[in-house]
């Protein structure tokens, strides 16, 4: 895709086949997306896949090596970062020592030297919003990493830029401030209403938080849609991959019509299967969630047959790693309804199904 000369308009970031090389190795390239105002957009991508580099062309700390990006409906591929409307939150979220919290989140007000009451008026304003009210006069030496966090991205959201950029901001927090802080940064970016672009390489994250992902591989963007989306039609062998558990199976299909084919099983079983567009009948890829699959009993259900190999008990769930008659690795989730055991122990010979219309076929 390639925008056209009235090319971002309406949207907070447009990119316009945007690459940049490094030498002769090409970190992004040629991605082209659209990002809406008040949108909550992630990229995603294992490390070194052009998160970050992408990340800093849009704030301007580095330019493409060819493309377009234009912010709010302005091109701004070549303007340096304090003449974006954007502000980025970095890992190392690097507070001002000495400085209160209320100093440190005016900082951006005072350098464009906004009046002294409206300086106070939002930075009141923001600590209501990172639950720090009463406490602006402390030294952020004295508060914990999470409230931290918070002061720098009340710090960054002061100014109220059009789109503020957080490049794995929370990867040095603790599991569970890491989770409270998700439900916080999204309730921050919804009661705001500025575009965040947030950059992460942890698939829980991105899927609890955004709108829309763009999943990202080699430089490239592999799939971009919603968690949902994502999650349930995956595009590609990659994006399937990388995004929650899955249990992939070799298949023959034939019979595709309007987004659906009929797949036979290495089993021998026949069962309807979600498909791609432009997907050719013949051997092909199919992918089924572990929570989609179970236990069962019924001749006329079972799929696929094997050996419990492992009973996981995570709690909530218990994962059955399978190995499937023809040698294959399938993992079953099962929900603890009730307390105790789930009844199944490794060694035991079972029967696997799958409702009609939960197995995905993929393109490669
Ligand atoms: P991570 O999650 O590990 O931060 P990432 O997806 O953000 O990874 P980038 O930092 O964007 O990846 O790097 C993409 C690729 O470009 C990597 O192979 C990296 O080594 C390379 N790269 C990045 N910056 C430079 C540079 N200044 N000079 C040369 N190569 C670079």
């Amino acid at each position: 895709m390639t925008l056209n000369a009235e090319a971002g308009h309406g949207d907070a970031v447009a990119l316009d086949a945007v690459t940049r090389d490094f030498g002769i190795y090409r970190a992004v390239n040629e991605i082209s997306l659209s990002i809406a105002n008040n949108e909550f957009f992630t990229l995603l991508g294992p490390s070194g896949c052009g998160k970050t580099t992408l990340l800093r062309m849009i704030a301007g700390f580095d330019w493409p090596t060819s493309g377009r990006i234009f912010v709010a409906g302005d091109e701004m591929t070549h303007l340096p970062p304090n003449r974006r409307p954007i502000n980025t939150v970095f890992q190392s979220y690097a507070l001002f020592p000495h400085m209160t919290v209320a100093e440190n989140i005016g900082f951006g007000l005072r350098m464009l030297k906004r009046p002294r009451e409206e300086v106070t008026a939002t930075v009141n304003k923001m600590l209501d919003l990172i639950h720090l009210s009463g406490r602006g006069d402390q030294s952020v030496t004295r508060l914990s990493g999470g409230q931290q966090q918070r002061v720098a991205l009340a710090r960054a959201l002061a100014p109220r830029p059009k789109v503020l950029l957080l490049d794995e901001p929370l990867s040095a927090l603790d599991l569970k401030l890491r989770k409270a802080m998700q439900i916080e940064l999204k309730r921050l970016q919804a009661d705001t209403g500025i575009t965040f672009i947030f950059v992460t390489h942890d698939q829980e994250e991105a899927l609890s938080m955004s709108d829309r992902i763009a999943v990202l591989s080699e430089g490239s963007v592999r799939q971009l849609g919603a968690p949902s989306e994502l999650y349930d039609r995956p595009a590609d062998r990659f994006v399937a991959d990388f995004i929650g558990e899955t249990n992939f199976l070799t298949v023959d299909v034939s019979d595709i019509s309007a987004g659906a084919g009929r797949v036979t099983l290495a089993s021998g079983a026949v069962v309807g299967a979600k498909c791609p567009q432009g997907l050719a009948a013949g051997k092909a890829t199919a992918v089924v969630r572990p929570e989609h699959a179970q236990l069962v009993t019924n001749d006329a259900d079972a799929l696929l047959r094997g050996t419990i190999r492992d009973v996981i008990y995570l709690g909530t769930d218990t994962h059955l790693h399978v190995t499937l008659s023809d040698g294959g690795h399938f993992i079953v989730r099962q929900q603890n309804l009730t307390a105790g055991t789930c009844g199944v122990e490794a060694g035991q010979t079972v029967a696997i199904g799958f409702a009609e219309g939960t197995l995905q076929l993929l393109k490669d």
